[in-house]
């Protein structure tokens, strides 16, 4: 394999019901990065069906090229055609370094088109960057338990293919009139796909917010003692105009939803303002929040972990603190 014939920070655009999933735009923003320090151009690729309309917005996050597969057979999301269009794509197009983002759809199409392609890919990552001697992607993901953080390489094969977690890189600010041309592409389908025919599709309907995308959050640990507690951060995220995240040991002992976990099994988050109340500060916890702009913590051990990330710091009961805490702000 000759390395230098694979150029480029290819970044595989997620769009599911005509809506590009966030961390696309996470991964255009560290994708330009990268591209910079390669001295080379980040390239979104949008795989769906009548889709061209959403090109513009990948402009706008920072996109330089967009290559489009538009058809049938790609909607709605289905291993076969995806993993085919993907591998068609790198095929011709030879990218030196391909991101998905690590939702449940970059998980299921990834480790296929690493596979066809003969290359490695390293899941879940955190952190990426290019090595500027040997120009090589260095690519960081959480390893034993989380507790350390290894960094992989791909040193032989090419692209360098990396799925990253969402939450953890940082978007452009929109460039409003930005361009970029659209090329596109038709790997060819074939009529019927063969393994797998969509009967129908059941949503899950929720009108709640995901916290990733909360400014706010106000998060219980197993220090909040008993389930009945959570109305405590319920009724201070509501003055706040925010929304309640949890630790694991919360989700574990079944007093918070799983789609509300903060941490390296859970989500990563990045909010202006998270209240950790009652939660420790275990690695695996931090690994989740510890980007957030302003953490406070209140805690009753005064030696916690989780007061050495926070900016400001409570010792005491949450119980008692929450409602003062709430009462003090309904006055305001
Ligand atoms: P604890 O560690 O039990 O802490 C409770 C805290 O509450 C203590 O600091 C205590 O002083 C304080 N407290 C008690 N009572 C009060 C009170 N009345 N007022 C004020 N403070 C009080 N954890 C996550 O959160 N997210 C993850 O994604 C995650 N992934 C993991 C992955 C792996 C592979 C492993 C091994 C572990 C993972 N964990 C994760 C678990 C993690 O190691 C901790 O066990 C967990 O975060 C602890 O949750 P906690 O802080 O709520 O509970």
């Amino acid at each position: 394999m000759n390395l230098q014939d694979y150029q480029g920070v290819f970044v595989f655009v997620q769009q599911v019901d005509h809506k590009i999933t966030g961390v696309s735009y996470e991964l255009l923003g560290k994708g330009k990065e990268l591209a910079a320090d390669l001295g080379t151009e980040v390239t979104a690729v949008l795989l769906g069906y009548q889709v061209e309309d959403l090109c513009p917005k990948l402009a706008r996050y920072g996109a330089d090229k967009i290559i489009l597969v538009d058809n049938e057979a790609l909607e709605p999301y289905t291993t076969e055609p995806y993993a085919h269009a993907m591998y068609s794509v790198i095929e011709k197009y030879k990218p030196a370094v391909v991101l998905y983002g690590a939702t449940a759809i970059g998980r299921d199409l990834a480790p296929r088109v690493s596979a066809r392609v003969h290359t490695g890919l390293t899941a879940d990552c955190t952190k990426l960057e290019i090595d500027p001697d040997t120009k090589n992607l260095k690519m960081t993901r959480p390893a034993f338990g989380g507790n350390i953080m290894a960094t992989i390489l791909c040193p032989e094969h090419r692209p360098q293919m990396a799925t990253v977690r969402p939450g953890v890189m940082q978007k452009i600010k929109p460039i409003d009139g930005a361009e970029a041309p659209v090329e596109k592409y038709d790997p060819g389908f074939e009529k019927n796909n063969k393994y797998v025919e969509v009967l129908d599709v059941v949503k899950k309907v929720s009108d709640k917010i995901d916290i990733q995308d909360a400014k706010i959050l106000v998060s219980g640990g197993r220090g909040m003692g008993c389930p009945e507690n959570f109305k405590l951060l319920r009724d201070l995220a509501d003055v706040l105009g925010g929304e309640v995240s949890a630790s694991r040991a919360c989700v574990d002992a079944g007093w918070a939803e799983k789609d509300v976990q903060v941490g390296q099994t859970g989500k990563t988050v990045r909010p202006n303002l998270y209240i950790a109340c009652g939660i420790s500060g275990a690695i695996q916890h931090l690994a989740g929040m510890e980007d957030s702009d302003v953490i406070i913590a209140i805690n009753k051990d005064e030696n916690a972990p989780i007061f050495e990330v926070a900016d400001y710091g409570i010792v005491g009961d949450v119980t008692k603190i929450l409602p003062l805490f709430t009462e003090k702000l309904k006055e305001e």
